[in-house]
């Protein structure tokens, strides 16, 4: 039966050499096979063309090769791409590509569904069914990665994992598809061309630093009052924002690296003087940048986009006190393929 097989992409280098040298074959083999289920991105055994015969039906007699199926692709006429991805048990995550003149951005996702809670969030209404293996992080990658180069002519360039999925409650998964997508043996891109988004698990964000990770960090804030925060992201009553901000300092003192807050206003909600005062409080503890992100509405009428008035007074007051601000428009919006629109709807 195929589910007794082991998933042969679980296995490191060096284990897939044991396995050949125990079949008293050349542990090189072990290699060559390595190279074609990541840098070759293998989805059958049949694909390995240089390997023998012999050598192919012995590995599917022992193994299967677990790949992600984009189920469907649909293209914004902004020229996003969202893919629907169907994992090995059957279950769908969605990954998006998001063009712009010079670059093209994968965003991917960590956990099928979602722990956290954020009411503004339409991912938040899955529960979470389960973390998403490395490969099946970096599978999401290379399926982004062909078709920037079929539609666009060239390779992907930045990943950001904020898909579907709290990526630091699936850390350690993550940890070891980052490793494989900066690897030499995989897609060799720099950790500088990538960003985790946390909601903030402050443990995780220490252990981060401790681990001196290379990517970059960015954290979703919305708001710097824990009032304001636990009412919209109720987890925040657990990892309230001071020990957020120790972890933050934490991660600035070990590895120097700026922290991005992602950031929307909301209409009554987070639009008030003293919402802004508290942001640019907050903002001077770490240094760091702030990027305010258009509301992607999720139906029900609850969250409202903030006039641009306050948005407007956000800029001013953050600039004056000469903190960096960019705000983001959303992409992909007509095919819920934007921030926090992760429903697998279809
Ligand atoms: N769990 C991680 C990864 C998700 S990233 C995190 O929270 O960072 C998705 C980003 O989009 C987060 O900044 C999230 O707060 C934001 N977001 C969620 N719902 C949104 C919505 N409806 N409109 C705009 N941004 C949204």
């Amino acid at each position: 039966m195929a589910q007794q097989k082991k998933d042969i992409r679980a296995l490191t280098k060096e284990q897939l050499r044991t396995f050949f040298e125990k079949q008293g074959d050349k542990a090189f083999r072990g290699n060559q096979v390595y190279e074609w289920l990541w840098s070759k991105g293998a989805h059958s055994f049949e694909d390995m063309t240089n390997v023998s015969l012999e050598t192919r039906e012995l590995l599917a007699e022992n193994f299967v090769i677990n790949h992600i199926k984009v189920d469907t692709m649909q293209r914004s006429s902004d020229g996003t791409v969202k893919n629907a991805v169907r994992l090995y048990d059957g279950l769908i995550v969605e990954s998006v590509l998001i063009p712009t003149a010079n670059r093209t951005t994968a965003c991917v996702s960590s956990q099928v569904g979602c722990s956290l809670d954020c009411k503004f969030c339409a991912t938040s209404r899955l529960k979470r069914m389960r973390n998403l293996n490395p490969d099946e992080i970096y599978d999401q990658v290379i399926a982004i990665d062909n078709e920037s180069r079929l539609y666009f002519d060239r390779p992907l360039s930045n990943i950001v994992f904020m898909g579907m999925g709290e990526p630091l409650m699936n850390y350690n998964n993550v940890i070891k598809a980052i490793d494989k997508i900066t690897s030499p043996e995989g897609l060799g891109m720099s950790p500088k061309r990538i960003v985790v988004s946390t909601s903030g698990v402050p443990k995780i964000i220490k252990k981060m630093a401790d681990d001196a990770v290379k990517f970059n960090l960015a954290v979703s804030l919305h708001s710097a009052i824990d009032e304001v925060r636990t009412e919209i992201m109720p987890f925040n009553e657990h990892f309230p924002l001071a020990d957020l901000r120790e972890s933050l300092e934490y991660w600035y003192a070990k590895t120097e690296r700026k922290i991005t807050y992602e950031y929307v206003v909301w209409k009554g909600i987070n639009d008030r003087q003293k919402d802004i005062d508290a942001l640019v409080q907050f903002c001077k503890y770490v240094p760091c940048k702030v990027n305010i992100i258009e509301y992607n509405p999720i139906d029900d009428g609850q969250f409202q986009q903030a006039d641009n008035q306050a948005i407007e007074d956000y800029i001013y007051h953050l600039e004056k006190n000469r903190i960096v601000v960019n705000v983001r428009r959303s992409r992909g919006k007509d095919i819920d393929a934007a921030c926090g629109q992760l429903a697998n709807k279809s």
